[in-house]
This record gives C-alpha cells, structure tokens and sequence, in this order.
C-alpha cells in the first residue's frame, strides 16, 4: 500500500482510542469541559451504564456560535495558544482532542448558547460526519449527548462490561471530581431516576460535607485533617486513621493542583508515611490535594491525563512523606501505649 494521508474520521477514531476507553472515559471529559466553562451545576443523565446515553448540561460560559465547528475539531482548544501556556495550565483540558474523538465514535450532538447569544446553537455529528449547525433553544451554558457509544467500532464495544460494571466506573470518577469541586452542584441520574445529588458547599468550611457526602461519615468521622506548607508546595485534605484502614485501595484520591492524579512517587511516599501504623495489607484513605507551581509539573504525559512528571521528584516525595508522618505521629504515641506498635 503506498503512503496516505489517512481521512480525519479515522485520525479521531484513532486517537479516540487512547482517550475514549468507556462511558466513565467520557463523562470525565465532558463533565471536565464543563468545569474548566466555569459551570456551577452539572447535570449528568445516563442510559444503560452510559452506553446508549451521555448527556451532560452544564451553566457554564457556553461556546460562541462562531466557535461550535471547531470545537469538535482536531486539536482545537480555547485553553491554550503557545509552549508557555502548556507550561502554566491551569484548566483540565488543554490537548483539544476530548470532542472530536468522541464525536467520532457515537452520535453526538452539542447544543451551546453564550450569556451574550440571544439563540442557542446544535450541531450533530453521526460517526465523525457533521451537518452545519442549527438553531435550537438553550440556556445559557453548553449540553452534549452521546448516543450509541463506539456503535460503528465494533472492537470496542466488545470491551464494554455490564451496565451496572460501566455506570460503577463513572460513579467512581464522579465522586473523584465530587471530591475536588465541592461548589460545583453535581446532578446524575440513570435511566431517568436521579441517583446521586451533590449538593454545593456554600464556604471552604463546608468542603468536608461534601467528603462525607462522596465517601460516607466511616471517613470523615476517622480522619485526620492536613495541612502543610513550605518550599514552594502545599499539601492539605484529609488522611484515614489506621484504625479506618481498607482491605483495598478504593478510597484514594490525591490531586495535583486540582487534577486527579496517579503516580507512584505520590503512591511510595503515603505508603512509607504509613508503614509503622499499617498492618500489611491495609490501605490507608485519603483526599490529599498538593499544590505547586504548574511549572513544576507537567500534565502532559498521556492523552488521558491521569499521570504528570514532577521536576523535582525528591524534593516532593520528602514534604509529602514528612508531612504525613507527622500529622500520624498522634495515631503512632497512641498505638504505643496500647502497645500496639
Ligand atoms: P480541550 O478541553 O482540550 O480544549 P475539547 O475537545 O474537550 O478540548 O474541547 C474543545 C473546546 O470546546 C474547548 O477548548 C472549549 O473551548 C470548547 N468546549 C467544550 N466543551 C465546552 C463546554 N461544556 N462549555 C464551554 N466550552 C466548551
Ligand atoms: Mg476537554
């Protein structure tokens, strides 16, 4: 076969590969979309696990009218324009690959309205082919539903799970979000019946409310709480008494400024915290949001962005290892006199 340009459908399905794995894959960027248009309440409705429908509406800044083909167009973003961007970026999205990779593997269909706009716009697009945009009613904010999720990739929808096992995976990275923006009002419902409704923290000090409300008062009611600062960085949230341990490592979340995130420095550094008040095989949990200069980290590792790159790896493993270890020095003297140690 000689050398070609391959058409842009199959380029978005390719790359769909890498950032769209399941519904969860998708309800974590469109609902990321909607918080980085500075949405206050979310409105998440699913169907059959996500699998024959995503809709997700938000109050957020919405697109410009002008905008709305480029936005489900291949490395389109409004985020950033240049490498120092790249190097500070603060919102959640920046590859501009989110869209037109999803739009390219469902029926999709995006409906905006801009504060300014007097009318709302949709644009449909069926496995990658668009129609222009059309006037439609909508409030001001942005909604996008996703039908019929990899209908025309039948490789992979082979790989989807069970409706219950696919509607786990979004919960899962909704309360992940749930946990990080506890202002921002979250609404999801399946198969028409609402399921789960965080409700908004009015102040910071509310933020542990919406910690009990994600993963129930056994944790917030056996915590400690953090908070540490110095050389540049900033760690605080929320660790579980080793009396709170878990048999799994299910209640884990750490954030780099303001991104879920996994990485093993972060991962080696709790559980050396841990060791000496950890049986084996206990996880500890824990809500632990570290903050540090965006240059200090870089987010773009992966299409999916789960992982980043510290700079200085060591110097962020210690503040983390030695804030932790002191915050649980309490639990330690306590374990000693009980003996337990
Ligand atoms: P990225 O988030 O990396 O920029 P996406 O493909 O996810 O790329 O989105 C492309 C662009 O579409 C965004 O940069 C943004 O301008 C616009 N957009 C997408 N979703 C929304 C939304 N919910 N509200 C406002 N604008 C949006
Ligand atoms: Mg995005």
């Amino acid at each position: 076969m000689p050398i070609q340009q391959l058409p842009d459908t199959l380029v978005n399905q390719i790359a769909a590969g890498e950032v769209v794995e399941r519904p969860a894959s998708v309800v974590k960027e469109l609902v990321e979309n909607a918080l980085d248009a500075g949405a206050t309440r979310v409105d998440i409705d699913l169907e059959e696990g996500g699998i024959r429908l995503i809709r997700i509406r938000d109050d957020g800044g919405g697109i410009p009218a002008g905008e709305l083909p480029l936005a489900i167009s291949r490395h389109a973003t409004s985020k950033i324009s240049s490498l120092d961007d790249l190097e500070e970026v603060a919102t959640l999205g920046f590859r501009g690959e989110a869209l037109p990779s999803i739009a390219s593997v469902s029926r999709f269909a995006i409906s905006s309205r801009t504060a300014a706009q007097e009318h709302g716009l949709r644009l449909e697009v069926d496995g990658g082919k668009f129609a222009p945009p059309q006037p439609h009613p909508h409030p001001a904010g942005t909604t996008v539903e996703v039908r019929d999720l990899f209908f025309n990739v039948p490789a992979r929808r082979k790989f989807l799970r069970a409706e219950r096992t696919e509607l786990g995976h979004i919960e899962e990275w909704l309360r992940s979000l749930a946990l990080a923006r506890p202002r921002v009002e979250l609404r999801i419902s399946h198969n028409g019946r609402l399921t789960r409704h965080y409700k908004p923290a009015r102040d910071a000090g509310d933020h542990v409310r919406r910690v009990a409300e994600a993963l129930g008062e056994e944790f917030t009611s056996q915590c400690l709480q953090v908070e540490h600062a110095g050389a540049g960085l900033r760690l605080w949230g929320w660790v579980g008494l080793p009396t709170a341990a878990r048999s799994s490592a299910d209640q884990q979340y750490f954030y780099v400024n303001g991104r879920a995130v996994r990485d093993r420095t972060v991962a080696h550094a709790v559980r050396q915290a841990y060791a000496d008040v950890l049986f084996h095989g206990r996880y500890p949990a824990f809500v632990l949001f570290l903050e540090c200069d965006p240059r200090q980290v870089d987010v773009n590792v992966h299409p999916a962005k789960h992982e980043v790159r510290f700079r200085e790896q060591r110097l962020v493993h210690e503040f983390i290892y030695r804030t932790l270890h002191e915050a649980l020095a309490s639990t330690r003297a306590g374990l000693a006199a009980t003996g337990g140690e």
